[in-house]
């Protein structure tokens, strides 16, 4: 692909909005386009071509990016100005949802690409260089994955010891507030041989964590090697085996995807971090019954329970929408009880965003705003305040930590704990790369304080002499 009006090296800018998934995508967008000869850069003004990976969860989300866009025409007309041709391309979930729409409300956007169609990047930025307002939203029958490009190994040590590896995209579950099932199409999974494949060129790099990650990962039942499908606990036994790799997550789960094998894996799989996000939304059966979420209030306790059995440390976090529509006070009261009832250690909380097109939006029963707001925010007291205890309750405790890279202060390096908090201790350079016990000595509300616990035997030691 060329454009003759600016000499190479073309310069790349992703912004990524929303979930981790999108992070994900992000980088394979700029992997797809290194490809193409185009560098990564950090800021929209250096770039010849400006992404934005958009996510439609909520109503703001969407709007963010259109105020977003208005910024960057300021940057495509100066670049103009200067003689400097800048394309602009909207990605993701918003451009699946509102395809032929940007190009008509924004004249800065050139192309408009779908989730499922961004291997077809290059393709798509020829043809909007000769004729600007392309838009692919197709699901195509092609495998995306398959048709990427390897991410070069300088690009991934450069990407640090944590990676994030989509193994399952899509939803079939349909809740009635979510646009996801209609932004990403129905479930599918990737092959186990594509999955381990990626792993195992991650771990050649260096990286020594990996997340899987999922609209509704643990639903993944990918084709295995034998020709069987794999679950995804079968899936983390075997990356679990790859040499490097120490560290394995997954996100995001559902609740009714939990399967016994998956909540085993939590009591005998070292490489499996304590630490589980498994949204509930709410602790009313009534609104999840509305919501479609085909689980009750009891189901879910009763699943804390089974993975609490399993692995006794395991640290929760979860997802939670209030005013839903209909939602009264006891609804709403139920949601509080349960959340007093888990003890999360963080929770991400939503107040109820209309989204077009699900049933959600058409149903009775719309709470005022002012009214969702007090909700939320009695319901994010109660959150923080249990982040608090759980921070709290490391204090003391000596855990393990994979340092990541140098911190802010001096002599400082940071990582983090199997319960995915950061934590920083003054230390040498040189554990960077590698689990360390640390015994946390201080607890902030979303990091730790701690040292290292071999300076802490020492000087135990130089105290007895
Ligand atoms: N697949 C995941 C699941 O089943 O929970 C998460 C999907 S979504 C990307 C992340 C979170 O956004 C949801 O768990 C939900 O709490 C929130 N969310 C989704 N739609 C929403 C809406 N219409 N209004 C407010 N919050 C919403
Ligand atoms: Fe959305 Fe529900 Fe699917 Fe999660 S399970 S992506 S909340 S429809």
């Amino acid at each position: 692909m060329s454009q003759p009006d600016n000499p190479a090296p073309k310069a790349v800018y992703v912004k990524s909005y929303g979930c981790q998934m999108n992070v994900y995508d992000s980088q394979r967008m700029a992997d797809v386009m290194g490809a193409e000869g185009y560098r990564e850069v950090a800021t929209p003004e250096e770039a010849d071509l400006i992404l934005l990976n958009t996510c439609h969860i909520r109503e703001r989300a969407a709007e963010k990016v259109y105020s977003e866009l208005g910024r960057i025409r300021i940057i495509k007309d100066e670049a103009r100005a200067a003689g400097r041709k800048v394309m602009v391309g909207v990605a993701g979930c918003v451009a699946q949802a509102e395809g032929e729409e940007i190009v008509r409300r924004a004249k800065v956007v050139d192309l408009v690409v779908g989730p499922q169609s961004y291997h077809r990047l290059p393709d798509l930025v020829a043809r909007a260089g000769v004729s600007p307002g392309v838009v692919d939203t197709e699901f195509p029958v092609e495998d995306k994955f398959k048709a990427l490009p390897a991410t070069p190994e300088a690009k991934t040590r450069s990407r640090g010891l944590t990676a994030f590896v989509t193994v399952q995209e899509g939803c079939d579950k349909f809740c009635t507030f979510c646009v996801v099932p209609y932004t990403r199409g129905a479930e599918v999974s990737r092959p186990v041989a594509e999955v381990l494949a990626e792993v195992e060129k991650l771990a050649a790099a260096g990286v020594r964590e990996v997340t899987l990650l999922g609209q509704n990962v643990n639903a993944y039942h990918g084709a295995g090697p034998d020709g069987s499908e794999w679950t995804l606990a079968r899936l983390l036994y075997r990356l679990a085996e790859v040499p490097g790799i120490a560290r394995l997550r997954y996100t995001t789960s559902h609740p009714r995807e939990m399967t016994d094998d998956l909540v085993e894996a939590h009591g005998d799989l070292p490489a499996l971090m304590p630490y589980l996000h498994l949204p509930v939304q709410s602790g009313s059966s009534a609104v999840l019954k509305r919501m479609n979420r085909k689980h009750t209030r009891d189901d879910y306790l009763r699943l804390v329970d089974r993975i609490r059995a399993a692995r006794p440390d395991i640290a929760l976090s979860s997802d939670f929408i209030v005013g839903f529509p209909g939602e009264t006070d006891a609804d709403f009261e139920d949601t509080m009880d349960l959340v007093r009832r888990v003890g999360f250690a963080a929770a991400y909380t939503f107040a109820y965003s209309a989204r077009p097109g699900t049933p959600g939006a058409e149903m009775d029963g719309h709470l005022e705003e002012p009214l969702k707001t007090t909700r939320l925010h009695a319901l994010q007291a109660l959150v923080t305040a249990q982040q608090h205890a759980f921070q709290e309750s490391l204090v003391g405790q000596t855990v393990d930590v994979l340092f990541e890279k140098a911190g802010r202060k001096p002599g400082q390096v940071v990582g983090r704990s199997p319960y995915l908090s950061p934590v920083q201790v003054i230390g040498p350079s040189s554990v960077i790369g590698s689990i360390v016990p640390v015994r946390i000595t201080g607890a902030k509300t979303n990091s730790l304080d701690g040292v290292l616990a071999a300076d802490d035997h020492m000087s135990a030691v130089h105290a007895a002499e």
